[in-house]
């Protein structure tokens, strides 16, 4: 038995595989794969919209918002978004609480003026998330990060903007707790953490921002147009687009994302829990801001990092490593990890401490 705590691409529910893998060379008994199918064709537009309508019900995602699934990741929305929305006003709030959030400006720097808010209150240590912000009522919007997941640093709120669209960058924390949709202007993921298999981004986005793109956004990024051509303005990547779509009706079968939070609430109380009771482990993130999905925790001794992962492979647990710029361990329990995986790690640790306690 192996955990795959790998932070993206990260690991799909084995009932998922499964299913892809005996319908792999035969789709629906149609002699070919679902891979191999036009996307124009009656059988794959079946697939298509079972995903969309799929995503709306987990989502709850209101009629007014259209959901696309495009090509690129998440990087390639940090250009997009900003591309999409300072066609008429070229300006815009970035919070920045991290590496994916600072990664987002340096795309829309490109596009129009760009003002970067600090994420955090001043003086509190650990850092605590600011809960307000001297944000620009005139800004075009406002992009934030929910999920930071090298850090491991979530926010359980959703900021307060005003009039002003709020943007998020929801790549590793999408469907893994409810969220309402509705106070947002723009959603937006790379698929490989929550969603299927990376490459494939997926936008939510509110039908009131689709007219103030830039004159010169590339086609294929353009929101509104791809929301016209039911995001087939030219070949998708179908294969993805199905294997998102069979995860969101393994989801709904778990029972949804009000059920999965709960238990991804569990699995992270189970790690924090005892990383906080240990001498041995640390985590470095004030409690209100722990991530659900990532979980950095650091060795005291780190002169005993890669015997730790050394032997955390040897025992099955695979890709513990954290990011370099966080350094030590970092398990990443996104919804396809079972609370036995977690179980598993917390096991190891406990053994590994006792066996190299001084
Ligand atoms: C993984 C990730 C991205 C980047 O996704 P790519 O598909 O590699 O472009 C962006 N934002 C966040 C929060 C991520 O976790």
């Amino acid at each position: 038995m192996v955990y795959n705590f790998s932070a993206g691409p990260a690991m799909l529910p084995v009932e998922v595989m499964q299913r892809a893998q005996a319908e792999f060379c035969d789709f629906n008994g149609l002699g070919v794969s679902v891979m191999e199918l036009s996307h124009r064709g009656a059988d794959y537009i079946a697939v298509a919209e079972q995903a969309e309508r799929d995503l709306r019900e987990l989502m709850h995602i209101p009629d007014n918002y259209k959901v696309l699934f495009l090509q690129g990741g998440g990087r390639g929305q940090f250009a997009a978004v900003a591309l999409n929305l300072m066609g008429k006003n070229a300006k815009a709030d970035y919070i920045v609480t991290g590496q994916w959030s600072r990664s987002a400006v340096a795309e829309a720097e490109k596009v129009g003026q760009v003002r970067v808010l600090d994420g955090f209150e001043a003086g509190a240590e650990p850092k605590k998330l600011a809960t307000s912000w001297d944000l620009d009522p005139t800004a075009a919007y406002v992009h934030y990060c929910p999920n930071e997941t090298v850090e491991g640093i979530e926010y359980d709120f959703v900021p307060e903007t005003g009039n002003v669209p709020l943007v998020a960058d929801m790549s590793s924390t999408i469907l893994s707790r409810p969220v309402d949709v509705s106070k947002f202007g723009i959603i937006y993921a790379g698929a490989q953490k929550n969603i299927g298999p990376s490459g494939l981004a997926v936008v939510i986005v509110r039908d009131d921002l689709l007219d103030q793109a830039c004159p010169n956004v590339p086609a294929i990024m353009d929101y509104a147009a791809m929301a016209k051509a039911d995001s087939m303005l030219n070949t998708p990547a179908t294969y993805a687009w199905y294997l998102a779509g069979l995860v969101f009706q393994w989801l709904k079968e778990k029972g949804g994302v009000e059920v999965i939070g709960a238990q991804n609430k569990a699995k992270a109380e189970l790690l924090y829990n005892y990383v906080d009771a240990s001498d041995f482990f640390e985590n470095r993130v004030h409690p209100s801001a722990r991530s659900w999905m990532n979980i950095p925790f650091q060795l005291k001794d780190e002169s005993l990092n890669d015997a730790f992962l050394k032997e955390a492979k040897a025992a099955g647990l695979l890709a513990l490593k954290g990011h370099r710029i966080v350094g030590g361990m970092r398990a990443s329990v996104y919804n396809a990890m079972p609370i036995e995986g977690v179980q598993a790690l917390v096991d190891f640790m406990d053994e590994f401490a006792k066996r190299h306690a001084k």
